[in-house]
């Protein structure tokens, strides 16, 4: 008797033999900039399609010389087949398009993969995600498990019950990478085994093609997702490995509400923008990712409410340059005061010539933060290019926004800067550093650092010491420079810097920054207000304690399961700290998941804190107590006896959640 999973194998294969023929797209494409001029190249539409089939082997992954057909739908110039073919030692991009199948042929029947019209591809066959990377690849398997549901798959549990196996990646870091070419060998191994009949189908999705060994029957670029349902018959019905790398000018996904990968979670992240226009030296993303386009801002506040309904209390929106976000749709226009449009300051420059119009980040984040004050704000990755001043005084002046801002500054060395194409100087970036902590106090900055980029000098790389100790960040992503195939710094570069210079070199930034973080951390230990914090879960090393992240991302580990229910009350009813209905146990609530509580810190290393629960509370209320204690209305938070303040709680008549002027 057939398992069930044999049926769905069987009932699968029975109905993808109806889907004979290959698929081709009806995007509109663009091929990725490859110069220092405008890459902003949105209305460089080019329908240069071409559907090849190549023959590619791997020459990084253990070897098997027997090689595997593909068929390859991609765009003409550098694309995400160019990796392909750097890993694979296949030839460049341009032979292997002049390699193009005549269009007659790839013509299919009746499956054109944007107008599915309904058909369910899957017929219950079951699918299993692994992601490998950053955030921005969790959303995109959330726009892919929304995508194969829809085409009538349903998602496994484990990879045991799985007809088909996605590893959801991207090209970006060397390590993730090998991540993934360690991955393909378990699977390799499985599907040799004994139960081979029963290995899934495997699939790689995202920035970079890999091919390894018979293993990888499906590989799917970013702006490519919708065709998977498709793209899995084809390679069913063929016996062929099929990928399509093509990108476009215009997917945004903005029609396709992700299926959240936790949805029982009180965090969540919205992807509002895709692609890049910068052309950094040393960055495969405008190739792999494609030019910069932006959602339409009524598509994003509408996913914004949903959320909202959904309970979600920590929202953080997504984007490679997530502050370039330029919403020119007709809403984009019609909506947009034209604020937020300029550079961070003078000192600041792009590659590409920047366009005028549309709604920028300011205005979509003023939006955006109105529909739930209740709901915290963040937002990533963004340039430094793009913090205009309205900007900032929107940060600071709208309780929900959170006071953190990531600042890839990559090198401190002005000449590094100039190499790496990034378009401001070590000076430019102090001014902004300066400016945004005296708009927006408090703010927890992050920041990305490269060493040993291509002609780093010892002068160069003491330049990014001095940077990472004046600035002091709170968080850092730091990492050895590793040469990536056809980028501007891997074709015209020299990668000089010897390995173990560059490891000394990072070793000497890790632990400038770890001194830089306990500076600051300690610095806010004991903070008047204390911290306001996400309830999150129980910690790891200890179950008895919470753990929850505070307004600047950084976690906190607390004592206490009761807590006062509110600031309020503990104004109302204290007459003076421990033992008068604040310390004793009367009248406290248990403290639960997606709670926000008040938490006084008492400690910090560099990378988190310990601290005391005191009251339960919500952000509109926390937000006016420390407008309270600014003003000296209040006393402060005491760690030994909680809260030890005048009863003032008249003066925390919370209203609404006001509109706020957002200029200077
Ligand atoms: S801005 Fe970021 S994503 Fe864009 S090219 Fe530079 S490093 Fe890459």
């Amino acid at each position: 008797m057939l398992t069930t999973r044999a049926c769905r194998l069987a009932l699968r294969r029975n109905l993808v033999s109806h889907h004979r023929g290959l698929a081709t797209t009806t995007n509109t494409l663009v091929p990725p900039p490859t110069s220092s001029s405008d890459s902003s190249a949105n209305n460089n539409n080019n329908s240069n399609q071409s559907a090849s089939t190549t023959t590619s082997s791997n020459t990084t992954a253990p070897t098997d010389k027997k090689k595997k057909k593909h068929i390859v739908f991609g765009n003409r110039g550098p694309s995400l087949q160019d990796f392909l073919n750097s890993t694979t030692g296949t030839p460049s991009s341009s032979s292997s398009h002049s390699k193009s199948l005549d269009p007659t042929t790839t013509t299919p029947l009746e499956v054109p993969y944007l107008s599915m019209k309904g058909r369910q591809l899957g017929q219950g066959s079951k699918y299993f995600v692994e992601v490998y990377g950053c955030q921005m690849n969790v959303n995109d398997t959330e726009i892919l498990m929304a995508i194969m549901n829809g085409a009538g798959y349903s998602k496994a549990d484990d990879l045991e019950e799985a007809d088909i196996v996605f590893l959801v990646t991207c090209a970006i870091r060397e390590n993730a990478e090998t991540r993934i070419w360690n991955r393909l060998a378990d699977l390799k191994r499985r599907r040799l085994g004994p139960l081979k009949d029963r290995a899934p189908l495997v699939g790689v999705l995202g920035d970079k093609l890999l091919d390894s060994d018979k293993m990888v029957d499906l590989v799917c670029g970013p702006d490519a997702y919708r065709s998977i349902p498709h793209l899995l018959s084809i390679s069913e019905t063929t016996r062929q490995g099929v990928a399509n790398v093509m990108l476009s000018a215009d997917e945004t996904y903005a029609d396709i509400v992700p299926l959240r990968i936790s949805p029982e979670s009180f965090s969540a992240h919205l992807s509002i923008m895709r692609g890049c226009n910068n052309m950094c030296s040393f960055c495969v993303v405008p190739f792999t990712r494609g030019n910069e386009r932006s959602r339409d801002v009524e598509s994003i506040l509408k996913e914004v409410r949903q959320l909202s309904e959904q309970g979600v209390k920590d929202l953080t929106l997504l984007g490679q340059n997530v502050n370039s976000f330029r919403d020119t749709s007709k809403d984009g226009v019609e909506l947009s005061g034209g604020v937020g449009a300029e550079l961070s300051n003078p000192g600041f420059n792009t590659i590409y010539k920047r366009k005028d119009g549309g709604m920028r980040f300011t205005e979509l984040l003023d939006k955006v933060s109105l529909i739930d004050p209740e709901m915290r704000i963040r937002f990533t990755s963004p340039h430094p290019k793009d913090f205009p001043t309205a900007l900032l005084h929107l940060m600071a002046s709208r309780p929900n926004i959170c006071s953190q801002i990531h600042m890839p500054a990559q090198s401190g060395s002005t000449a590094v800067l100039s190499k790496m194409r990034r378009g401001y100087s070590r000076e430019a970036y102090f001014e902004l550093v300066d400016n945004i902590r005296s708009i927006v106090p408090g703010v927890a900055l992050s920041s990305d650092f490269i060493t040993g980029f291509c002609g780093e000098t010892e002068e160069d790389h003491k330049d990014t010491m001095d940077l990472m100790r004046r600035v002091e960040y709170e968080m850092a992503y730091m990492f050895m420079y590793s040469r990536r195939e056809g980028t501007h710094a891997g074709r015209r570069l020299q990668d000089d810097v010897p390995e173990d210079v560059k490891l000394r070199r990072l070793q000497d930034i890790i632990g400038i920054f770890h001194k830089g973080a306990e500076n600051r951390f300690r610095a806010r230990v004991g903070l008047p207000a204390g911290e306001c914090v996400l309830v999150e879960g129980r910690s790891r090393r200890d179950k008895s304690r919470w753990v929850g992240r505070a307004d600047g991302g950084f976690k906190i580990v607390f004592d206490d399961d009761l807590v006062l229910p509110s600031i309020e009350s503990s104004l109302t009813n204290n007459s003076g700290g421990a033992g008068s209905g604040v310390g004793g146990e009367k009248g406290k609530v248990q403290i639960k998941l997606g709670d926000y509580v008040q938490v006084v810190t008492t400690s910090a290393t560099s990378t988190s804190f310990q601290g005391k629960a005191v009251a339960r509370t919500s952000l509109t209320e926390f937000s006016r107590f420390q407008s309270l204690l600014n003003q000296g209305s209040v006393g402060r938070l005491s760690t030994t006896t909680g809260v030890n303040i005048p009863p003032v709680a008249s003066q925390l008549g919370l209203g609404g959640h006001a509109s706020l002027n957002i200029s200077p």
